[in-house]
């Protein structure tokens, strides 16, 4: 079948077919899992007879690691908290949303309640799946709450008492509350969350640039997308090489518009980019959305579109990072930028509360 839009191609590599490569460590399940564990760990720790990490609320003392603050020392609290959240403004800055992709309690949780479903949905059938999925969200989402008011009421007196605990009024609400909350927020509302709740998710952009880091889906290499038959090797091994960038955004925009740019034409094997349009990359996405549309403002930088399309490309023998993290400027292929406004701004707040903070200790 004849094309109806003409293929501008430039550079054509004569590439030989890739070799198959081994899956790589999964990285990202077992971060979080480690974050988790630490979580869940943290409370039991002792130091030096006590609790390693303990608000004690009550006694009005803070024992971190050996150190214990006192209500004068609020102030060194407050420093730490400035340290922290001019720390992951920086850290936005020079590589984007890490933090929520990684390390944030509604990414991990959220991750850890879809695992426990996509699991339970895997080893029963359809009915006790369902029950055994909430009853397992209940038991993580309760023990949570435990652990949570753990951190500010001896951990030991909170699970050493025999049945029914003898736990306080505030400890009774707070863990009942942090364990709804748990709940709530990594079963049923997840992106939610992210998207119409979380006051960082508002202002990140601000602390970013055109050298920091986004997901990016490499249009030139992917488009025309479309299934074919195994064994036709990607552009690169069969020397189709990239797509001019307007006919790479055009194609881009035109599967992403169906509905005002009507329905794209059909291509010849041959002419099709690398994307197979599996639409793997769009299942997995936690914030629903299509990264093949260009970087979008809700993403947060987890990667799992990114491991996704790099499982499909290796088991189809064509070279991974047809999505992949990078600067706008280095997918425009300008050269990065070292000194940037925003990053020395962040940067010098940050040495100048170290530096009052070393003075004062
Ligand atoms: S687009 Fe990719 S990196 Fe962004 S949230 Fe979705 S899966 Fe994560
Ligand atoms: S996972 Fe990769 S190959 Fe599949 S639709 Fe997404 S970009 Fe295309």
């Amino acid at each position: 079948m004849t094309d109806r839009l003409t293929l501008h191609l430039v550079d054509p590599p004569p590439a030989p077919p890739p070799a198959v490569r081994r899956a790589p460590l999964r990285w990202r399940p077992l971060l979080s899992a480690l974050l988790l564990a630490g979580f869940y760990a943290l409370p039991w720790l002792r130091w030096e007879g006590r609790q390693a990490l303990l608000f004690d609320l009550t006694a009005r003392r803070f024992d971190l690691f050996g150190w214990t603050l006192w209500p004068q020392d609020v102030g060194i609290l407050l420093g730490l908290a400035a340290v922290l959240a001019t720390t992951l403004v920086l850290l936005t800055n020079l590589a984007g949303r890490v933090w929520c992709g990684h390390a944030c309690p509604q990414t991990l949780w959220s991750r850890l309640f879809r695992w426990i479903e996509q699991a339970a949905a895997h080893c029963l059938p359809a009915a006790p799946a369902r029950a055994a999925k909430h009853l397992l969200w209940l038991l993580v989402a309760a023990w949570t709450g435990i652990t949570f008011v753990g951190f500010f009421s001896p951990i030991h007196g909170l699970v050493g008492t025999p049945w029914p605990p003898a736990w306080s009024g505030w400890e009774t609400f707070w863990i009942l509350f942090y364990a709804a909350a748990t709940w709530g927020n990594a079963g049923f509302l997840r992106e939610h969350v992210c998207r119409e709740l979380c006051p960082y998710a508002r202002v990140h952009g601000v602390f970013c640039d055109s050298d920091t880091p986004r997901m990016h889906y490499h249009a030139r290499r992917g488009e025309p997308r479309g299934p074919r038959v195994a064994g036709l090797g990607g552009v690169q091994a069969r020397g189709r090489g990239l797509l001019d960038p307007t006919s790479a955004s055009d194609y881009a925009f035109r599967a992403a518009h169906e509905d005002i740019a009507g329905p794209m034409p059909h291509f010849s094997a041959d002419r099709l980019g690398d994307c197979l349009d599996c639409g793997d990359c769009v299942t997995v996405c936690p914030m629903a959305l299509d990264v093949r549309a260009g970087p979008h403002a809700d993403c947060i930088g987890c990667g799992d579109c990114q491991d996704a399309c790099d499982a499909r490309m290796r088991a189809w023998q064509f070279p991974t990072g047809l999505i992949r993290r990078a600067s706008p400027s280095a997918m425009q292929q300008r050269p990065p930028r070292w000194i940037r406004p925003r990053t020395l701004a962040a940067a010098s707040t940050l040495l100048a509360l170290l530096g009052i903070g070393l003075h004062y200790l």
